[in-house]
C-alpha cells in the first residue's frame, strides 16, 4: 500500500488506475482506525478494483471547544491495519494541502434540511464541514463508489443528498454498524472513556434495543421516548437527543414503516452516538 500526502502524486496514481480501467472505491476517515473503518475497506474491496482510503482530521467539522486537538492521530498503526485489509492507496494530506488558502473564506457546501436537528442541532456547522471535505475528496479522487458507516446515520443521509443534488457520479454504499462484543458501537472516541465509563457505555445500545422492542410492539412513541430519556439518565448518560425519525430522517407519519431510533449522549466528557433501525407496526 502506498501513502501519499500531496495532490499531484495522488492525481498521477489515480490517472494510472483509470487508464487501466479499474473501478475506484473511496473510504474517507479521520484515522485512529478500528474494525468499523476496516469493514468499510472490506466493503469497498467487494465493489471496486482498487481501494483508496483517506485519513484527514478535518478542522472544518469541529466546533469551538470540541476535541480537534485531542483527536487521536495514529498514522503508523492505521497504515498497518489498512495494508492488512487490502487497501491499495492511502491519501493522508495535511490541513495546508487541502486548504492552502486557509479556512476563513473557503467555499463551502451546505446540505439543507437533512443537516439540521439531531447532531446538526448540537454541533452547528458540523455537516457543512463534512459536506465540504467530502465534496473536495470526491473531486480529487473521482471514485466510482464510496463507503460510509451507518453509525453516523445523519452523515450518511447528508452525503446521499449531496451526491444526488450535485450529480456526483458516485454510488454511495452504507455499511452496518460494527460493535464491540458487549454491543458498544466502535468509535475512535471510545478511547476517551475511563474504565468505569467504558463499562457503562454498552447501556446505550441496550436501552435503544429495549425502546425498539417497545415501539415495534405498539407502545406510543412519545411514551417510549420519555421512558428512554429516564433510562439514559439513570444509566449515567446525559442525553443530547433521543428521537425516532423515518429512515430518510424525515418526520414519522401515519404511513411510515421503516424508521430509525437515534441517540446522542454524553458520558463524562465523551459524546457517544448510536442508532437502531426498526419497523413500525401498522
Ligand atoms: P470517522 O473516522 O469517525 O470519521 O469515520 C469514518 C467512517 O467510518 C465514517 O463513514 C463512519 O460512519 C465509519 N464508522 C465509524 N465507526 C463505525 C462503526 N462502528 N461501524 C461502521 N462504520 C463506522
Amino acid at each position: 500500500m502506498r501513502t501519499l500526502q500531496e495532490i499531484p502524486e495522488l492525481r498521477k496514481v489515480l490517472g494510472e488506475y483509470r487508464q487501466r480501467g479499474l473501478r475506484i472505491g473511496l473510504v474517507p476517515t479521520m484515522g485512529n482506525l478500528h474494525a468499523g473503518h476496516l469493514a468499510l475497506v472490506e466493503t469497498a474491496r467487494r465493489h471496486a478494483d482498487v481501494v483508496v482510503a483517506t485519513i484527514f482530521v478535518n478542522p472544518l467539522q469541529f466546533g469551538a471547544g470540541e476535541d480537534l486537538d485531542a483527536y487521536p492521530r495514529t498514522l503508523a498503526a492505521d497504515q498497518a491495519q489498512l495494508e492488512a485489509t487490502g487497501c491499495d492507496l492511502l491519501f493522508a494530506p495535511t490541513v495546508t494541502t487541502l486548504y492552502p488558502h486557509g479556512m476563513d473564506n473557503l467555499s463551502q457546501v451546505r446540505v439543507p434540511v437533512v443537516s439540521e436537528g439531531l447532531c446538526g442541532g448540537s454541533r452547528p456547522g458540523h455537516f457543512d464541514g463534512v459536506a465540504t471535505v467530502v465534496s473536495l475528496l470526491f473531486h480529487l479522487v473521482q471514485p466510482d463508489i464510496a463507503c460510509f458507516g451507518e453509525k453516523d446515520y445523519q452523515q450518511l443521509a447528508v452525503i446521499r443528498k449531496l451526491v444526488a443534488d450535485l450529480h456526483f457520479p458516485i454510488e454511495i454504499i452504507g455499511v452496518p454498524i460494527v460493535r464491540a462484543a458487549d454491543g458498544l458501537a466502535l468509535s475512535s472516541r471510545n478511547g476517551y472513556l475511563s474504565a468505569d465509563e467504558r463499562a457503562a457505555a454498552p447501556q446505550l445500545q441496550r436501552i435503544l434495543t429495549t425502546l425498539r422492542h417497545a415501539i415495534e410492539a405498539g407502545e406510543p412513541v412519545a411514551t417510549a421516548l420519555e421512558s428512554g430519556l429516564k433510562q439514559l439518565g439513570a444509566a449515567g448518560f446525559e442525553p443530547d437527543y433521543l428521537e425516532l425519525r423515518a429512515a430518510d430522517l424525515g418526520p414519522v407519519t401515519a404511513t411510515t414503516r421503516e424508521a430509525v431510533l437515534l441517540a446522542a449522549v454524553r458520558l463524562g466528557t465523551t459524546r457517544l452516538i448510536d442508532n437502531l433501525i426498526l419497523t413500525l407496526p401498522r
